[in-house]
């Protein structure tokens, strides 16, 4: 834990924050204190390609271990569960269309079509992390000629509503975490590259932006974390891809600072020590009186924007503020724990058990919540006040992204303690896949909010 207060302390000399958050009497966190003075990044950065969720060393450090056969055995079945996909067939013919639309098609000429963008960037996707894992261009080609496709075709995410902002985030890093991947295939023409590269930033950024500035013209808290959370990934994704300093100093900016809820003081709603008595710090998540199913979204989406800008951090690592993993004293890995404390189970097999849960909603410390209640908003009739953690249909239903945390609190950090409940959901969905090939959180949309694949590209036994 020393070498943390270290770490705290230097950001907080470089950042202008105090290092850590102060704890008032019944033990949760003084919430105010976290919005400190603040001193904007404006870091320059070098971009090491792939820079985004994995780079080049994590690809070489994967495929070394499953070409001479030492991989972990959970390693190697999630990487047999890639191959086997429907995702990346090297047969997979995308399905592009000129408007992506999700949520009511109202006016826009068409009929709601998500789908095919949410299915052609995940195998775009996985086609990427299989040609880096096999050396095989046949997966390369495949995943090329998606993004190609994309970037001739499509020209808008839209809607009547703002559903299609969801589109523009998810599938927004997830395309471009893929051209990413790609940007480092000699196959992929150099003009081809260039196009999807400006694709990205013409027809996902400025969605993005806007809805990290301006919320739809809401309150800046009325959009649930995951919201902002997706879009934060595509801007920080489509700004690596792009080398674009400025966007990726915004996201930055953001997490510390921003104005949504996907800024870290307002994703968390309170620490507490763990009511089992482990000894644990755990934070409460900005949806957790919400429902569980978005709670779990939220931390996963959290953990993959955390891993991209510690990838970037590799390539940068005098711009220490992009260890989002690390900034207020692990507070990512504190939200992981309550989350994970709340929706896991007794017993062995969590993903087939109906064993009894861990914690009771009774035992689950909350910080009181009140959502839009005499906010900003034009429409005053849509608050919520929260006052207990919320036990829905969604409890236990675990979604890829544990692998993330577990394995960079336990295994790159090596903290020794603190991440008790990640790593029982991540031994529990170990390998945790990702959409189809053996996927733990079915085909809908839900599927491709997060990247998954984790126990391929990161455990480490
Ligand atoms: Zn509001």
């Amino acid at each position: 834990m020393k070498k943390n207060l270290i770490f705290a302390l230097g950001l907080s000399l470089i950042t202008g924050f105090t290092a850590c958050s102060s704890e008032i009497e019944d033990g949760t966190t003084d919430i105010d204190s976290w919005e400190m003075p603040y001193e904007e990044v404006v870091a320059k950065y070098t971009y090491t390609h792939p820079c985004a969720m994995f780079n080049e060393a994590d690809f070489t450090r994967v495929k070394t271990m499953l070409d001479n056969g030492s991989a972990p055995q959970a390693v190697k079945d999630e990487f047999n569960l890639l191959k086997s996909s429907q995702f990346t067939n090297v047969t997979y013919t995308p399905s592009p269309t000129e408007k992506i639309v999700r949520g009511d098609a109202t006016g826009t000429g068409t009929t709601e079509n998500s789908n095919n963008a949410m299915r052609d960037a995940a195998a775009a996707y996985q086609l990427s992390l299989l040609w880096k894992l096999t050396g095989d261009t046949k997966y390369a080609d495949t995943s090329i000629k998606i993004l190609n496709a994309w970037a001739k075709v499509c020209k808008e995410v839209t809607s009547n509503d703002s559903n299609h902002m969801l589109a523009a985030g998810a599938q927004g890093y997830t395309f471009a975490n893929a051209g990413e991947i790609m940007s480092t295939y000699s196959g992929w023409a150099a003009n081809d590259l260039t196009a999807f590269k400006k694709w990205m930033k013409d027809v996902f950024a400025p969605k993005n932006l806007d809805f990290m500035k301006r919320h739809q013209g809401t309150c800046s808290d009325h959009y649930w974390s995951n919201w902002d959370l997706v879009n934060m990934c595509s801007y920080f994704a489509i700004g690596i891809l792009n080398e674009d300093d400025e966007m990726v100093n915004f996201v930055v900016n953001y997490f510390y600072n921003g104005v949504g809820n996907g800024y870290i003081g307002k994703l968390i709603q309170g620490t507490f020590s763990d009511p089992l008595g482990s000894g644990e710090e755990i934070a409460q998540n900005q949806e957790s009186g919400r429902d569980q199913g978005h709670a779990m979204m939220s931390i996963a989406v959290t953990a993959n924007l955390c891993q991209m800008a510690y990838t970037l951090l590799q390539c940068n690592p005098t711009v220490t503020q992009l260890d989002f993993f690390a900034a207020k004293d692990n507070a990512i890995m504190k939200m992981g724990e309550y989350t994970a404390l709340f929706n896991l189970r007794n017993g062995s097999d969590q993903l087939n058990a109906a064993g009894s849960w861990l914690a009771t909603k009774e035992q689950m410390p909350f910080n009181r919540y009140e959502y839009c209640v005499d906010c900003s908003c034009a429409d005053k009739n849509h608050g919520a006040i929260h006052t207990a953690i919320a036990d829905d249909n969604g409890r236990g239903n675990l979604r890829p992204g544990w692998e993330i945390l577990f394995n960079h609190y336990a295994k790159v950090k090596k903290l020794g303690s603190g991440y008790k409940y990640a790593k029982m959901a991540a031994d529990k969905m170990r390998p945790e896949g990702g959409v189809d090939g053996g996927s733990r959180y079915g085909t809908n949309s839900g599927a491709f909010d997060q990247l998954g694949w984790g126990t391929l590209m990161l455990y480490r036994e």
